[in-house]
């Protein structure tokens, strides 16, 4: 259950009842038996807490360090509505990449994303960056944007500190959410990851977790 409605977005809108405290020994626990090497976390929104979530965030990525002190840890966080203490709460326990994504180019904010600004998510990359994080993003196409505004994203996640990007074709999760405008050519994609290359979004020094850039099935995970 989530706070927010984003558009291309299974997950159900809502206030949530719970706050599961117990959740972030769970997941480390679950980390450590499965031996994972590389773990992907990720939440909802959580508007209704006024630490947006924060801590239990940071209790969740202790926990796994401390019972998978060799484990990688990417998080991938929501917005946090310009609350830059809670920010530094959720990136601060020690993970080795934070995400967050943008999702999609600035027109379509509304239409897509309607409860985030484009400019904070930006900024949000920026500060953790300046915490001293490697920073991941994500965009989806065929949602309607144009190429140019494709590309003025990456200018603009790149001049705010963006080390990681993926670009991913949208596909939509049942009738009810946003239609897909166009299913992008791999040719496009191709163009994407020259262009997103030319930016500092690097290839080569993606095994070594530093920029890099991932373009639809070329995803480097
Ligand atoms: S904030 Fe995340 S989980 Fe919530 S609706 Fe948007 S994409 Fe889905």
């Amino acid at each position: 259950m989530c706070t927010r409605s984003c558009s291309f977005c299974a997950v159900k809108t809502g206030k949530p009842t719970e706050y599961d405290e117990d959740e972030p020994a769970r997941v480390a626990e679950a980390i450590f038996l499965m031996k994972v090497k590389h773990a992907v976390i990720t939440s909802v929104n959580r508007d209704e807490l006024k630490d947006k979530g924060a801590e239990i965030w940071h209790q969740t990525v202790k926990k796994i360090k401390e019972l998978s002190p060799d484990t990688t840890i990417e998080t991938l966080i929501p917005d946090v509505k310009a609350n830059w203490e809670a920010l530094e709460k959720m990136i601060s326990a020690g993970q080795e990449v934070v995400s967050h994504n943008m999702e999609t180019v600035e027109s379509l904010y509304r239409k897509v994303r309607p409860q985030a600004k484009y400019d904070r998510s930006l900024e949000q990359i920026r500060r953790t960056k300046d915490f001293g994080k490697r920073t991941k993003s994500g965009i989806m196409v065929g949602l309607g944007e144009t190429k140019d505004e494709v590309l003025k994203t990456m200018d603009d996640l790149a001049k705010h500190g963006c080390d990681v990007l993926t670009i991913g074709q949208y596909l939509q999760p049942t009738k009810m959410h946003i239609e897909v405008a166009e299913y992008v050519h791999p040719d496009t994609f191709a163009m994407y990851k020259a262009e997103g290359m030319q930016r500092g979004f690097d290839l080569e020094r993606a095994v070594h977790w530093s920029k890099f850039l991932s373009c639809g099935k070329d995803t480097v995970n």
